[in-house]
């Protein structure tokens, strides 16, 4: 016979914690309390398989009506108690409880059984009519409310009129008298409202209560919830019909909840709040103020020290911080629910490490239980969750966190603003390279354009500055320096403050809790670091990020951009006149002058990386973005013009000749990586120069280097096997210059389609390869990522795309290339070692789905390094348990 209903009580219980699919993760805990001894009222759970077949039938079959008969039969026979008894009623709660918590289902119904005949009895039983009809009248409004769908304020709103009439404050100053006339009253509403009367026959309450818990399944706010939440419309819920205990029968009674550990902090300390002559949700309704739970040490001392004791053996039972209701009947102990305690992300990082001190769980499983986000949160300023926020518009999350300051609209503005100490957000329609100051100088950026690996994304990640993209709702009038969205108009120099982490943009100051890096979280992640296989390195161009990535974790740079380093202040004016050279000696005049400067970047990288590999790439974009834009040159030639300066005319003119001849139509797919070098190999020829003068001097002071110079966007091996025995040869002479010799290796970046799938031709020529997957997803979908902020979250929510492919890697194309690309390549490289260097690399599925394809290391920016190992070791445990 197939099994419907599972009873829990002292002596007989069928279900256990593991069954939550089956009975949801009330009922299957309820089952465990009861198998641990723990006082738990008797009762029954019906199952989630009954819900879905209801739900398809509309109607119940023989065996699960009888198997509730006899459930019901059961009850009775252990309470001694009979429902609908006139003289002593048995009364039952009916509480739903899908698998995974969910609010929007149906709410408890209390004290069901209650009729006008057995309320007289129950009184008369317990001789205390007040809390007879307290009951009735509780039970009525819940049914009214949850059962026949009216408002609760209807029959709130009756009680409020009580009150006011008998001029009293509280629910507990309520006589049996008028608590009687309010159960009449809502009675009347219920006829009023549904045309029927409050039935009187126990029986069908109970129907009607589990079929519309069942029904709840479907109803607007659990759909939307489940949509959400990603939860399966199939589950179904169970239903558990349980004895009543009652926390109502006057100051030796009482109600609440409990944590085992205070789930914000997590500090191992109980944690709860009660409230004495009270039932059900009196505590969280906030009807009365509850008490902290320590009080309830002197009020009821036996059932607390019951309470503490239980809390203690569910938590070490369950190896995890609890989350309990309880229920003290006439000093006598009862709990009602135990699950896992929803905690913060500082508590969750302490919990675990606790835990692990205190031998209740090992390293590992320390590991799986901080999630990604927890870490991210705990690196960035955040909102406090407390405040009210005025919000006037959404974008991407760009790159997580908080910030705060007064709006500026240009880099220059920022910077000066920050001179004097003032906190700013740079509203920019999209930033460009010569943004960088202004966005170190800034608390936040906000752009109008752009997605996930915009410039602005991008670099704000690397940074660890709060970031909001894409949030195109924002009209910028420069002429009057304001902005306008959603009806709201923002002046320069106003608060606003945005939050990287949801794309929130707010009005005015919020309050921020600032980031740390605690014990906690240390101890976690050395944690991860030893359980892990996956390398972690990190995406830096300039020392400072480099220190600070290596204090973070990181085993070495994976990524060592160097276009950034050409748009220092002094830097600029000698690359565009390396730019603007007409033949190669003026341009190899101009390199001339920046090799020192790029020398000087390599020694403070290499030396703070000290020990550590450190992956070069050589320069990738194409030279126009070295160039002031079209626009503002148009506008100064303007200037000049009417100032009449024929001199400066003709120096702008040049220039605009210089901006259009190199003006390309498809940037990305321009002019760039290795075709660059290529074209012009003294450029490449200049920072190999740079990279091993540099390391060559450390070398001979004694640091150790092991420089990794990588050649981007090869598409076909022999732009690679060029570029490579240049490399080679120079970097071989300057160490024969310098009288000093190390290993040092040449690979490439694998970002083209071409380059993956021809990766065993490609292989012999290389050292090392290096996913560049923004590029490979670019070039895999034909997606330019500069314009995809236009119709990837339109691709997002008509369920094209699931994620934004630039945010979160797609496996099924762009990782099957690079599938292609490690197969072939290391079937003629056995060992070539191979990672992953695109924005992917901080991103913790994307971390996983590297692990499982065989890379060696992820890189990604420092703030993400963190990130990266707790994933690492996750990744590894997942295979482990496979
Ligand atoms: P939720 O899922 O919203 O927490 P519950 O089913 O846990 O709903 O019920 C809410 C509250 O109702 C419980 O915390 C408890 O105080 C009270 N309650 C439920 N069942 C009983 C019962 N059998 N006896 C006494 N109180 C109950
Ligand atoms: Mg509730
Ligand atoms: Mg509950």
């Amino acid at each position: 016979m197939f099994k419907f209903v599972y009873f829990f009580g002292k002596d007989v219980t069928d279900g256990k914690s593991s069954m939550k699919d089956l009975l949801g993760g009330k009922g299957a805990n309820l089952a465990e309390m009861a198998n641990l001894g723990v006082p738990v009222p008797p009762g029954f759970t019906i199952t989630a398989e009954v819900c879905v077949l209801y739900l398809k039938n509309n109607e119940y079959s023989k065996e699960m009506v009888q198997q509730v008969e006899e459930a019901v039969d059961k009850l009775e026979t252990i309470n001694g108690k009979k429902l609908g008894d006139p003289e002593d009623p048995l009364l039952v709660s009916v509480r739903s409880g899908a698998r995974v918590s969910m609010p929007g289902m149906m709410d408890t119904v209390l004290n069901l059984g209650l009729t006008d005949k057995s309320v007289v009895g129950l009184a008369k039983k317990v001789n205390d009519e007040r809390f007879a009809y307290d009951c009735y009248r509780r039970f009525i409004a819940m049914f009214g409310d949850v059962v026949l769908g009216i408002e609760f304020r209807k029959f709130d709103s009756l009680i409020g009129d009580k009150k006011k009439e008998l001029g009293v404050k509280s629910d507990t100053d309520l006589d049996a008298e008028a608590l009687k006339q309010l159960a009449e009253r809502f009675k009347e509403v219920i006829k009023l409202e549904k045309g029927f009367d409050f039935p009187q026959d126990p029986k069908v309450q109970l129907q009607m209560a589990i079929d519309a818990v069942f029904d709840s399944w479907n109803n607007p706010r659990a759909i939307t919830y489940r949509k959400i939440n990603g939860i399966d419309d199939k589950w179904g819920t169970a239903v558990n019909v349980q004895t009543m205990v009652y926390g109502n029968m006057g100051n030796t009674s009482g109600t609440g909840v409990a944590f085992t550990r205070n789930p914000s902090t997590g500090e191992k300390k109980f944690f709860g709040e009660y409230l004495l002559n009270a039932q059900g949700e009196d505590v969280v309704a906030g009807i009365r103020t509850p008490k902290y739970i320590n009080t309830l040490k002197d009020e009821i001392p036996e059932a607390y020290g019951q309470l503490v004791d239980i809390c203690q053996r569910l938590e070490a039972h369950f190896t995890d911080m609890q989350d309990i209701e309880f229920t003290i009947q006439e000093g006598k102990l009862y709990m009602l629910q135990t699950r896992t305690g929803k905690r913060t992300a500082a508590a969750a990082v302490k919990v675990a490490k606790d835990m692990v001190e205190e031998g209740l769980i090992d390293k590992e499983t320390a590991v799986t239980r901080v999630q990604a986000e927890h870490i991210d949160l705990l690196l960035h300023p955040r909102i406090d969750p407390e405040a009210k926020l005025e919000l006037i518009a959404n974008g991407l999350p760009a790159s997580p966190g908080a910030a705060v300051g007064k709006i500026v609209f240009t880099a220059e503005a920022a910077e000066e603003m920050a001179e004097k100490g003032e906190k700013t957000i740079l509203v920019r329609t999209e930033t460009s390279p010569e943004d960088i100051g202004g966005m170190a100088a800034a608390q936040g950026v906000l752009t109008v354009r752009g997605g996930m690996t915009s410039h602005a994304a991008v670099v704000g990640r690397g940074m660890g500055k709060p970031c909001v993209v894409g949030c195109g709702e924002i009209v910028i009038d420069t002429k009057n320096a304001l902005f306008k969205v959603n009806g709201y108009t923002i002046n320069e120099h106003d608060y606003i403050s945005i939050d990287g982490s949801s794309g929130n943009v707010i009005l005015g100051e919020v309050e921020l809790i600032e980031a740390e890096i605690n014990n906690d979280l240390k101890h976690i992640l050395l944690w991860a670091d030893e359980i892990r296989t996956l390398g972690v390195r990190t995406n830096a161009d300039n020392p400072t990020d480099a220190s600070l990535a290596r204090e973070l974790g990181a085993e070495g740079i994976g990524l060592c951009r160097t276009e950034h380093m050409f748009f220092g202040e002094d830097r600029i004016p000698v690359v565009r006149e390396m730019i603007m050279a007409e033949e190669e000696k003026s341009r190899k005049k101009a390199l001339k002058k920046l090799l020192p400067m790029q020398k000087e970047d390599f020694l403070g990288i290499f030396r703070s990386m000290e020990g550590l590999p450190v992956t070069v790439r050589l320069l990738d974009p194409p030279l126009h973005e070295f160039l002031p834009n079209k626009e503002e040159l148009d506008e100064k030639l303007r200037e000049y013009e009417t100032a009449g300066n024929i001199e400066k005319i003709a120096a702008v003119n040049k220039i605009i000749e210089r901006v259009v001849s190199l003006t390309e139509l498809n940037p990305m797919l321009g002019h760039r990586g290795c075709r660059l070098g290529i074209t012009y190999p003294e450029i490449y020829d200049m920072q190999v120069r740079a990279i091993m003068e540099a390391a060559c001097e450390l070398a001979v002071e004694g640091v150790q280097v092991s420089p990794e110079i990588m050649i981007p966007l090869v598409g076909h091996v022999k732009e690679l096997a060029l570029t490579r025995q240049k490399v080679c040869e120079l970097a071989d002479a300057v160490m024969a210059e310098k009288g000093t010799k190390f290993d040092y290796k040449v690979g490439t970046m694998i970002e083209l389609p071409r380059a993956a799938i021809t990766a065993d031709k490609i292989a012999p020529e290389a050292d090392f390869f290096s996913f560049g997957t923004n590029d490979l997803t670019q070039t895999t979908f034909g997606f330019s990522r500069d314009d995809v902020a236009k119709f990837v979250p339109i691709y997002q929510k008509a369920g094209i795309l699931e994620n934004d492919p630039f945010a979160v890697l797609d496996q099924e194309g762009v990782g099957e290339i690079m599938k292609i690309g490690i197969e072939k390549g290391r079937s003629v490289k056995p060992d070539l070692k191979m990672g992953i260097c695109g924005e992917h690399g901080g991103e913790p599925k994307s971390i996983l789905f590297a692990h499982s394809i065989g890379l060696n290391y992820v890189s990604c920016s420092p703030y993400r390094v963190p990130i990266a190992r707790l994933v690492a070791a996750q990744s590894t445990l997942a295979s482990r348990n496979k």
